[in-house]
C-alpha cells in the first residue's frame, strides 16, 4: 500500500503517523520526492482501514498495490480453474453450456425441457425450485418438490444440474445437486456465502445487480475463504440508466475477471437482456468475447411459462443458437 503525504506535513506529523502504522504491524518505508514524502507499507496491509487513512489531514492518497481478494486471484494461482460436474467441464479452455427453464414446474415440463437440450448439446440443466421474486404474489417455486424433479430429469438425460439457493436452512435438500447457484440478489448475503463455503458442492455465484467486479470477487473469496474452492463467476446483466433491456450485459467482465482471477466465468444473457430476441445475440457475443460458458433460459412452451417466459427460448430457437456458439467458439479458439 502507498501513502502520499501532503506537502508541508511536519516531522513530528509524519513520525506520529509511522508510530501508527508501525504499531500494526506494518513495516514503513520512507521516500522523500520533490515535493511529496511518499510512505510505502509492507506487511499484511489487508487489515488497515484505508478510508480512515485517506481522510487524515496529512493524507493525500492512498493506494493499494495488492487486491484484497487473495484466493480468486489470478496472482497467487496463475492457472485456470476448472470445474468438473458429470461429463461437463468449466473453465481452463473448456466451453459449456447450461440451460433449462427458469422455474421447475412439472415433472412434464422439466424432463421435456431436458431431454431437448440435452439433444442440442447442452452440458447442464438448469432450472429454479427456490425462486427469488421480487413479488411476494408471484410463484415462489416448488421448493423441495422443484429439486425432486430436478433430480428425475437428471436421471432420465444424464445431466448433471445447478438450481438456486437462497436459504443455508435448506443446505439438505441441495445433497445431490451437482451446481448450488446463489443469485444476482444474495451475492453479499455474506452468511449464506460461508456456509456455502464449508461444503465442497460447486457454487455457480451470480454478480449482484449493482456490484462492482471488485465486490463480485470480494464475495467470491467469503467462499474460498471457508474452504470451497470450486466457483464459477457469472455476469448477468447489471442495473444502469437504460430500462429499454431488462438489465445491461456488461460483457467486459470476460476479459476483466479474467485478468483478476482463475475462476471460470459464464454468462446469463437471459436476465441480461430480458427479452428473447436480445438472447441470441449477445449469446455468440459472449462466446466471442471468451466466455467460459453460457447459461440460458428454455421453456418448451414460452407463452405459458410460469416465470420470465419472455426471455426463454424454445428448444428450437435453443438448438439454433447451440449450433452457432459451436461456430464462434472454434472460430475464436483457433
Ligand atoms: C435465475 O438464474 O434463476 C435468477 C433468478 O437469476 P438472477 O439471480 O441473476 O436474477
Ligand atoms: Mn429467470
Amino acid at each position: 500500500m502507498i501513502t502520499v503525504l501532503k506537502q508541508g506535513t511536519t516531522q513530528a506529523q509524519m513520525e506520529h503517523l509511522i508510530a501508527w502504522l508501525r504499531a500494526q504491524n506494518l513495516d514503513v518505508h520512507i521516500s522523500h520526492g520533490h515535493d511529496y514524502t511518499i510512505l510505502g507499507l509492507i506487511g499484511d496491509t489487508g487489515k488497515i482501514d484505508m478510508d480512515l487513512l485517506a481522510s487524515l489531514d496529512i493524507v493525500e492518497s492512498v493506494k493499494r498495490v495488492t487486491e484484497p481478494f487473495k484466493q480468486c486471484n489470478r496472482q497467487f494461482h496463475p492457472d485456470d480453474t476448472v470445474i468438473t460436474v458429470g461429463n461437463a467441464k468449466i473453465g481452463g479452455g473448456n466451453f459449456c453450456m447450461i440451460a433449462g427453464p427458469c422455474s421447475v414446474e412439472t415433472e412434464e415440463q422439466i424432463i421435456e425441457v431436458a431431454e431437448k437440450v440435452k439433444a442440442a448439446g447442452a452440458d447442464i440443466l438448469r432450472g429454479g425450485a427456490f425462486k427469488p421474486r421480487t413479488s411476494p404474489y408471484d410463484f415462489q417455486g416448488l421448493k423441495g418438490e422443484g429439486i425432486r424433479l430436478l433430480l428425475e430429469a437428471k436421471k432420465a438425460t444424464g445431466l448433471p444440474i445447478v438450481t438456486e439457493i437462497m436459504n443455508a436452512n435448506y443446505l439438505d435438500l441441495f445433497a445431490d445437486v451437482d451446481i448450488i447457484q446463489v443469485g444476482a440478489r444474495n451475492m453479499q448475503n455474506f452468511d449464506l456465502l460461508k456456509e456455502l463455503g464449508k461444503t465442497d458442492k460447486p457454487i455457480l455465484l451470480k454478480r449482484g445487480l449493482a456490484n462492482t467486479l471488485k465486490e463480485f470477487l470480494m464475495s467470491a473469496e467469503y467462499i474460498m475463504s471457508e474452504g470451497n474452492q470450486n466457483i464459477i463467476l457469472c455476469e448477468r446483466g447489471i442495473r444502469t440508466f437504460d430500462t429499454y433491456s431488462r438489465n445491461t450485459l456488461d460483457l467486459t467482465a470476460v476479459p476483466a475477471l479474467h485478468e483478476m482471477s482463475h475462476l471460470p466465468v459464464v454468462i446469463d444473457p437471459s436476465h441480461a437482456t430480458g427479452k428473447v430476441r436480445y438472447v441470441p445475440p449477445m449469446a455468440l457475443a459472449a462466446v466471442a468475447a471468451g466466455a467460459d460458458g453460457v447459461m440460458v433460459e428454455v421453456h418448451n412452451d414460452p407463452m405459458h411459462a410460469w416465470c420470465d417466459g419472455a426471455q426463454s427460448l424454445n428448444p428450437e430457437q435453443f438448438a439454433d443458437l447451440a449450433q452457432k456458439m459451436r461456430v464462434v467458439r472454434e472460430a475464436v479458439t483457433q
